[in-house]
């Protein structure tokens, strides 16, 4: 989907994230919505358009401004190249594994400064499993320092040679209730409770952080906080928890990739709030972590 480089949110210094398309999730307030599948996408930013007609009169599917047609899109990429506007964009691109990492390496010199590295995240990173254990297999040998985000949903086993190589996992925690998790997300939480618990198996000791992305009115009741951070304790101690407030920056993808969103069913908290589910948390044993 993108690769990002000096971000300093997800993990420790400088790091270049990369986004890898397709999720065996469908959360309902997700704002990477464009890599929900592992195909490529171009997408259309109203807001940025002037109407000027290019994009339609490269298209050979004969798709017009607004994309009404979208459904015949081949992502051939000549309305992206003719927009004067940058209206028109790749929302999801192929990408050969060695270019990625010739990218990445690109910045190897921040990295090396500012103790940073590479994270992969998404999407769901780990759905393209030979493509995770190919390129982090490489930047672990050059030396570099990996972090993955994850929600949590994946065959333990056949991505545990990756997961060995990683220095810091962030581990998505979305509800402890599995049919509210299902209800929200589109499956249970139980494969990821059992990933969550097989973490402490690992033989190279990674970082842990379970991350609650606080949702108003999906997951911020006192009670769902305190079951999270009550079990995450329990069956892996060492771990860290960070809890990160709902925002709703995805919005324009929604509406660049013509998928709908209610704006009003979600909210954000503020600042007390979220001070005092932090404070809930830590009650119940982890240490809290803020990457943000
Ligand atoms: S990517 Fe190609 S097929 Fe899709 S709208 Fe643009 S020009 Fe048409
Ligand atoms: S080329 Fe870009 S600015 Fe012009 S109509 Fe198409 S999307 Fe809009």
């Amino acid at each position: 989907m993108q690769i990002q480089p000096f971000s300093v949110n997800d993990g420790e210094g400088i790091r270049t994230n990369i986004f890898m398309a397709g999720c065996p999730l469908r959360c309902r307030w997700c704002s990477n919505p464009e890599g929900f599948e592992q195909k490529e996408l171009v997408g259309w930013y109203k807001r940025r358009c002037i109407g000027c007609g290019a994009c339609a009169s490269v298209c050979p599917q004969g798709i017009g401004i607004g994309m009404e047609e979208r459904s015949r899109c081949i992502a051939c990429g000549r309305c992206v190249k003719a927009c004067p506007e940058e209206a028109r964009a790749r929302m999801v691109t192929i990408m050969d594994a060695d270019d990625v990492i010739r990218e990445v390496m690109k910045h190897r010199l921040f990295y090396s400064y500012s103790r940073g590295g590479v994270t992969f995240s998404g999407g769901e990173a780990t759905s393209q499993p030979e493509f995770l254990d190919y390129v982090s297999r490489e930047l672990y040998d050059s030396g570099l320092s990996i972090d993955l985000e994850s929600c949590g949903y994946f065959d333990f086993d056949l991505v545990r040679p990756s997961l060995e190589r990683m220095d810091l996992i962030f581990m998505d925690l979305k509800h402890m209730d599995p049919e509210e998790h299902r209800k929200y997300t589109g499956v249970s939480n139980e494969r990821i409770l059992e990933n969550i618990e097989h973490l402490g198996s690992l033989m190279r000791k990674p970082e842990v952080v379970i991350r609650i992305p606080v949702i108003g009115g999906v997951n911020n009741s006192e009670e769902n906080i305190a079951a999270s951070a009550a079990y995450v304790h329990d069956v892996l101690p060492e771990a860290k928890m960070e809890l990160l407030p709902y925002h709703s920056l995805g919005i324009i993808k929604y509406e660049a990739i013509g998928k709908p969103f209610d704006q009003n069913e979600f909210y954000t908290l503020d600042r007390e709030e979220m001070k005092k589910l932090r404070g809930i948390a830590a009650a119940h044993g982890p240490k809290i972590a803020d990457y943000r």
